[in-house]
């Protein structure tokens, strides 16, 4: 039987009425990533040819830790790294009955967003292979898109989530900063990390959100509040009674105009199924990414300090010098922003860069909150362009950081976003090729129900549309 085009939930009901068993399942996704890794490097580890035990398989980024299993963050610095405790992700993950199924390839501890930082080279996107998947958790996006695996858990930080999905063509959810714990997953920028889910429909993505998420005293910042979904929401045919806000400061000259032809058709559609569209201002927009790359560097510098190879990190080929152990096991992109966040975080420059950049995003959380009052929800593009070739933007870190823009105010503000396929665009290196375009669904904090709710219906109404394509590997 072909599963990989099926949804977890569909594949739930095949082994419930006794069609498929979930070994049958596991082998079948088993063979696929093995067949196609070498393309695409999906895996940074690939699943257990004999798992320890039955339920459906989900890919997890390599920087969640679980007991037992190689956890890299895709750095040299962790190559040999065998956590001795679960994250409270993938522990309420397997409570739930899935099972674990190999280490996805990322950016260097989540830094980046092309997957191109990865220490093991780069994953590659099933849509042409010749182009990067996104990132940071390019492998998990490419496993789901290749049909490797029928989910994958990832992190958010900037856009980690959101803007893989949108580049590989499927589902992307970040809930809001604190409904997943951060427990056991690899510290980034640790007022911003955000655990959450790839998969095939908005629908998996809702189950896997009621599974993991929910308060966990393991993690201070996690939010005591209880995790709910009505179930009337998959019933939902039209977005009647919505107020649906498009914020005028995301539809900037840098969109490739066939991005930007994507989103106003999905805009189209959002009115054609009886929401209310309203044009909005978030005015604080366009210091977006400079804040975020003045506070995820210092708070990436005092996280990452403690890889020194006294408490963590392995020395191997610095010949036991440990003044060698950094250069010698991290990234040029990790090394350049501990860097900056020394810097910035330094006494004489802290007012003038961090402070700074704190009071500015405070600006950015209120503009959301002033909207929200607005609007229930709202939509934008989620990154200017689809996805460019390997090695096109490389070595040029501010190029990289620019393509963040619409993804890093929502992580800034903390709040939910969900990312559904819309459509295709050329890139503007080839205009004989579609790739595919995702959506951005932005909540209220604690509004992840409404994003869900919004993007199942609008999955609804776009199928013809991105069905009409599949990706290369598939
Ligand atoms: N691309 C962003 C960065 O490089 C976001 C990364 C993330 O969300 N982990 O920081």
């Amino acid at each position: 039987m072909d599963f990989k085009n099926l949804s977890l939930i569909e594949l739930d009901e095949l082994i419930k009425t006794g069609k498929a068993t979930p070994q049958e399942i596991y082998s079948y996704f088993l063979e696929r990533a093995k067949e196609h890794n070498s393309e695409l490097n999906a895996f940074t580890t690939l699943p257990p040819d004999t798992p320890q035990w039955s339920g459906l398989p989900i890919s997890v980024k390599d920087l969640f830790c679980e007991v037992g299993i190689r956890t890299t963050a895709a750095s040299h610095m962790l190559e040999n790294f065998v956590p001795p405790y679960e994250s409270t992700v993938t522990a309420r993950m397997k409570d739930a009955g899935y099972i674990s199924f190999g280490k996805t390839n990322m950016d260097e501890f989540a830094m980046g967003g092309s997957g191109e930082n990865s220490a093991f080279g780069p994953a590659r996107n099933p849509w042409d292979p010749t182009r990067i998947p996104g990132g940071s958790s390019s492998g998990s996006a490419v496993a789901v898109a290749a049909g490797l695996a029928p989910a994958a858990l990832g992190t958010d930080t900037g856009g980690s989530i959101r803007q893989p999905a949108s580049m590989c063509g499927i589902v992307g959810f970040k809930p809001g900063y604190g409904r997943n714990s951060r427990y056991g997953v690899m510290a980034m920028a640790s007022s911003l990390d955000s655990p959450g889910y790839f998969t095939r429909t908005v629908r998996d993505a809702g189950m896997l959100y009621r599974a993991t998420a929910g308060h966990d005293a393991h993690d201070a910042t996690s939010l005591d509040v209880p995790v709910t979904l009505d179930a009337s929401i998959w019933e939902r045919q039209d977005l009647s009674g919505l107020k649906v806000g498009i914020p005028r400061e995301y539809f900037i000259d840098g969109i490739e105009p066939g991005v930007r032809t994507a989103i106003d058709n999905a805009i189209a559609k959002i009115r054609e199924l009886g929401a209310e569209v309203i044009e909005i201002s978030l005015p604080h927009t366009e210091h977006g990414v400079s804040v975020y790359y003045t506070i995820c560097p210092a708070e990436v510098a005092s996280n990452l300090a403690r890889f020194d190879g006294i408490r963590y990190g392995s020395i191997a080929g610095t010949g036991g010098d440990i003044t060698e152990n950094r250069s010698a096991g991290l990234g040029n992109e990790v090394q350049r922003r501990s860097l900056v966040g020394s810097f910035v975080l330094s006494s004489g420059f802290y007012d003038a860069y961090y402070k700074k950049a704190s009071a500015v995003r405070e600006l950015i959380r209120d503009d959301f909150k002033k909207a929200f009052k607005q609007v229930d929800v709202i939509v934008t593009p989620t990154a200017p362009t689809v996805a460019w070739k390997i090695g096109a933007k490389g070595d040029d870190p501010l190029a990289l950081y620019l393509e963040d823009v619409f993804t890093i105010p929502a992580s800034l503000a903390g709040i939910p976003g969900l990312v559904v396929p819309v459509g295709y665009a050329s890139p503007k290196d080839d205009a004989s090729i579609d790739l595919p375009v995702g959506l951005q669904i932005l909540g209220p904090v604690l509004g992840e129900e409404k994003c869900l709710m919004v993007g199942h219906v609008m999955e609804q109404a776009m199928k013809s549309v991105v069905e009409s394509k599949k990706p290369k590997v598939f």
